[in-house]
């Protein structure tokens, strides 16, 4: 059965990210990473705009080189709690697409279109329809690439950079990969890339005109892996990424606590980490769980699942200062208390977006 992936890649991110927020660096080269220390500083370009770009600079140039090769351009520090929030909406947003959400990395993931059956023109219209949401709430532009598997769809998307969308079709899949460049394969780095070249091997095309059985005795597995990417076959599925099936805080006091005072208060202290915690995963919770053991040990759980997932602090506090006020002996001194939130979903998933 043929599958349809999209891969979505945010286009330039730190560095759109910082355009966005700051008009006046709008057209400019800007150049996140390390501190140029005019030309004497250590480290790396960690992403730069398309402007920068145009003077030869890309990510992982050490940012001394990048500065002599644009003196003008503005050089910033990376604000990594900013992308990270950033990267967060993102991904409600492609959960808001599909249930089937793998993340790569801070800006780009695997989604698995196929429930939505495999036509190109719907294809097409959902990650036109993607790529508008994206720019419509945040303001940045993403690329985007559609093929029948992961490998041609990642291919894909880097193709028509930035505001990219390419659809690869199942029958046109070897010959958009036949006369790519081998490094371009999931697997070549420099040195199989140089052993392949000694071989004559530059494209695609090339490699998979080998015998299979010599790729094998000369690199193994690997050679199975390359003939197999080079002939379009990479059946690996959308991993969606593994999230916790609850999360909780508990503290134990130094001294064994009867004051309602102290109790909430810690009460509220837990809730902050454990909703902090699901904010950082883009998730919300059904279900609150308070947990309560008194000075003779006895531990007690009282849990409540209510409708509408809620991911708020002062949500959560609510329902589990209820259980609290409810359930809690107030006669016996307390030695630790728990607050954990379970039945958690994505936030954005239970949204049904109508396209058509
Ligand atoms: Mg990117």
């Amino acid at each position: 059965m043929s599958r349809t992936i999209f891969h979505v890649d945010m286009d330039a991110f730190y560095a759109s990210v910082e355009q966005r927020e700051h008009p006046e660096y709008r057209g400019k080269p800007v150049i996140v990473g390390a501190d140029p220390r005019n030309g004497e500083g250590r480290g790396v370009v960690a992403a730069c705009s398309y402007e920068a770009r145009k003077f030869g600079i890309h990510s992982a140039l050490p940012i001394s080189r990048a500065f002599r090769l644009c003196p003008n351009g503005t050089y910033l520090r990376p604000d990594r709690k900013k992308y990270v929030k950033v990267s967060h909406q993102i991904r409600a947003i492609f959960y808001s697409y599909s249930e089937r959400v793998e993340p790569l990395s801070i800006d780009e993931a695997f989604l698995d279109m196929s429930q939505r059956g495999n036509s190109c023109d719907t294809a097409l219209e959902i990650a036109q329809s993607l790529k508008d949401t994206i720019s419509d709430r945040h303001g940045l532009t993403a690329s985007v690439g559609i093929a029948p598997n992961k490998f041609v769809a990642k291919i894909a998307s880097d193709l028509k950079k930035p505001d990219g969308l390419v659809l690869v079709k199942s029958e046109e899949v070897q010959s958009f990969l036949d006369p790519l460049p081998i490094s371009r394969l999931w697997g070549v780095g420099p040195k199989t890339e140089a052993r392949l070249t000694e071989l004559g091997v530059h494209t695609i095309l090339q490699l998979r005109h080998l015998e299979l059985s010599l790729l094998i005795e000369r690199f193994g597995k690997l050679g199975d892996h390359l003939w197999r990417l080079s002939n379009g076959v990479d059946d690996r599925p959308v991993v969606q990424s593994r999230e916790p099936k609850s999360i909780g805080h508990e503290n134990t006091f130094s001294e064994d606590v009867l004051d309602r005072e102290i109790l909430d208060q810690t009460l509220r202290r837990l809730t902050l980490s454990v909703c902090e915690r699901l904010s950082k995963l883009s998730l919300s919770a059904r279900t609150v769980t308070l947990k309560l053991r008194y000075s003779d040990f006895t531990t007690i759980t009282r849990q409540v699942t209510i409708r509408d997932p809620i991911c708020g602090s002062d949500d959560v506090f609510d329902v589990a200062h209820r259980l609290l006020k409810k359930f809690r002996d107030p006669r016996q001194k307390i030695r630790l208390i728990g607050v954990s939130v379970s039945s958690l979903e994505s936030v954005g998933s239970s949204r049904q977006i109508t396209l058509f």
